[in-house]
């Protein structure tokens, strides 16, 4: 499947993210044999197949229409069957950012959940990367590794069913950053301390709903010798766009002066039951302006995100914790 690049016409086999609004999106697998039905009617596999990504696809029985669009991480996001809480865009982007990954990057993610940040990852290491992602839920690590093998991303990453809190990560000095999906990412932190590249800097970030969880990681990170520890929540503010219409100066007083005539004729109705006289009119409707507001209120806490840097331990400063140690 085609996570990391793009293909242009859809093929049997292929996955295509059928789209009807943002609010409803269904992934469907090429096969000629199946039919989908939503309420604007029955799509035939046979009927997509061939056509390009990102067509508008009438329904067979014309009862209205769906687009056919590419798989990304994004969308996958959107689609990914729900077995555990998943990572949504909005933490995403503001973590793989600031986890400094890149094309080459080796990283450590736990749990694997659902696989929906692992996708992320995936494509942001690509094409010569790592990502080595650990769950110890057995069902749960073979569905993500099907999905990883369907998307044509088992090269990019290697899962194992494992505890991480009792077995520890099993690795040592090459990954550059680290994420931690866990409900005590603490009693992960020394393992993956150790997995970090020794001789360079790295980054790891904790993700947990719960304030007392990030008091204990930030703890924890402490004690282990990360440094720059820093908490943000990613909240969501929806832009609402309205237009607005601009009157000129002439348009603005030939509408008040047409107010001023309606108060004046509802006034003359009220005493006299008389007609008024005919107000002036504005000609055209005002060009619009399009301003965007946001609401006070800003929705959409999923977790806390602890970010923390590992610094390498240096050479020559080995060196001189020996000679203190020979001294003690
Ligand atoms: N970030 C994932 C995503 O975007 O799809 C979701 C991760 S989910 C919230 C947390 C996962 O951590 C669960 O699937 C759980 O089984 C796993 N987990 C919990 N404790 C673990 C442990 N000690 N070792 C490995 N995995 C663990």
């Amino acid at each position: 499947m085609y996570f990391l690049s793009y293909k242009t016409c859809i093929e049997e086999g292929d996955l295509v993210i059928a789209y009807i609004s943002r609010e409803n999106m269904t992934p469907l697998i090429m096969d000629p044999k199946l039919t989908y039905n939503n309420k604007f009617g029955t799509f035939r596999h046979s009927d997509m197949i061939g056509k390009e990504y990102g067509t508008k696809m009438p329904s067979h029985n014309g009862r209205g229409f769906m687009y056919l669009l590419h798989p990304t991480p994004e969308l996958w996001t959107h689609v990914v069957p729900h077995r555990t809480q998943i990572l949504y865009i909005a933490d995403i982007s503001f973590i793989t950012t600031y986890l400094d990954l890149k094309p080459g990057s080796i990283i450590l993610e736990s749990g694997t959940g659902s696989g929906s940040f692992s996708h992320s990852l995936a494509r942001n290491i690509a094409p010569n990367g790592h990502l080595y992602t650990f769950e110890y839920h057995e069902e749960r690590a073979k569905a993500a590794k099907q999905d990883f093998e369907r998307h044509g991303l088992s090269d990019l990453i290697t899962i194992e069913c494992r505890d991480v809190y009792k077995e520890g990560f099993g690795i040592t000095d090459l990954v550059h950053a680290v994420f931690l999906d866990l409900p005590a990412p603490w009693d992960a932190i020394a393992s993956a301390k150790a997995a970090f590249k020794q001789k360079r800097i790295g980054k790891i970030c904790c993700f947990s709903p719960c304030i007392e969880q990030v008091q204990r990681a930030c703890a924890s990170l402490n004690e282990h010798g990360f440094v720059e520890i820093k908490m943000f929540e990613c909240l969501i503010r929806n832009q609402e766009v309205h237009t607005i219409p601009v009157y000129t100066v002439k348009d603005a007083v030939s509408k008040i002066k047409v107010q001023q005539d309606k108060k004046r004729k509802r006034n003359e109705e009220e005493a006299s039951n008389s007609k008024a006289a005919k107000s002036p009119r504005i000609k055209q409707d005002p060009p619009n302006l399009y301003v965007s507001k946001t609401p006070t209120e800003a929705k959409g806490h999923t977790s806390y995100l602890t970010f923390a840097t590992f610094l390498p331990v240096l050479d020559d400063e080995i060196e001189i914790i020996d000679k203190v140690n020979e001294l003690d």
